[in-house]
């Protein structure tokens, strides 16, 4: 392990440490985000995963200076559309839709399964206790919601009680994260817990089987790698999570170097 590794690594797992013992984050050391993580590009592969077939980089050049694609659709048309959809129950209980937010063209996008209470108040993705530690995690590999990620999740309104969102509920929802994914064209997806998992790649596996590795998630003639992970709740309640959590981390990082899109 490099000394940057493990600063990265002790802030991490230390941040883990202080939620599960005082429920908050005490200040630890920054960590200085990898400038290289930065590159801007929307690549999309179109055959092999591993890359050796054809990139597609002209993605980004379909795209206008806003984000509307080819067919005219944006990123805030989807959210414009979220905001007014009744499509499913979750329409009744919900302060506010969180349909997502961060970078237009992100070397990651996460996707969670749905808003908790403090996303339902604010209106945005991953604000609670499992945002901070999820920011904390991508920063540990250089990665910044905002400038070079995408948050959202299966649903864009809160499961009353914080219950998983049903399978109706994820599929009136699904053509949301469709037209995000389509638009945004992540290098790689990290998918954050079982439910969002199962579901994005329609699979009964449980997360232990499913996590660790790589998998492809298949739209229409796209394929994106997929990196399933833990959701970060289940780290904060479960410690034994923290070094799995960080080796998927790692896997993350090596995947975006091994592309050219974040440099160690
Ligand atoms: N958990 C999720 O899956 N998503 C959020 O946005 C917040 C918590
Ligand atoms: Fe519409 Fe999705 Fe909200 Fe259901 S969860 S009301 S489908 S935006």
């Amino acid at each position: 392990m490099t000394s940057g590794e493990n600063t990265a690594l002790n802030d991490f797992l230390n941040l883990a440490s202080d939620y599960l013992k005082d429920g908050h984050a005490r200040v630890h050391k920054a960590i200085e985000p990898e400038e290289k993580a930065s590159l801007p590009l929307a690549y999309m592969v179109e055959e092999e995963i591993d890359g050796s077939e054809e990139i597609n980089e002209g993605a980004a050049i379909e795209e206008n200076r806003i984000g509307e694609n080819r067919d005219g659709d944006s990123l805030e048309a989807v959210s414009a559309d979220v905001g007014m959809c009744k499509a499913c129950v979750l329409a009744a209980t919900r302060k506010n839709t969180v349909p997502g937010e961060g970078s237009i063209h992100p070397l990651v996008m996460v996707i969670g399964e749905g808003p908790g209470a403090d996303e339902d108040a604010a209106g945005r993705p991953f604000v609670g206790r499992a945002g901070q530690l999820l920011d904390k995690m991508l920063e540990s590999i250089g990665l910044i919601r905002g400038k070079n990620c995408y948050i959202a999740n299966m649903v864009k309104c809160r499961p009353p009680g914080n219950r998983d969102p049903g399978a109706e509920e994820i599929s009136a929802c699904y053509h949301f994260l469709e037209r995000q994914i389509t638009l945004l064209k992540p290098a790689l997806i990290l998918c954050a817990g079982r439910v969002a998992t199962q579901n994005l790649l329609q699979t009964s596996k449980g997360i232990n089987a499913l996590r660790g590795q790589f998998l492809e998630f298949k739209m229409g003639e796209f394929k994106f790698p997929v990196l399933p992970t833990f959701h970060p709740s289940a780290i904060l309640r479960d410690e034994t999570l923290k070094r799995p959590a960080w080796e998927d981390l790692k896997l993350l990082r090596s995947r975006l170097a091994e592309m050219n899109l974040l440099l160690e």
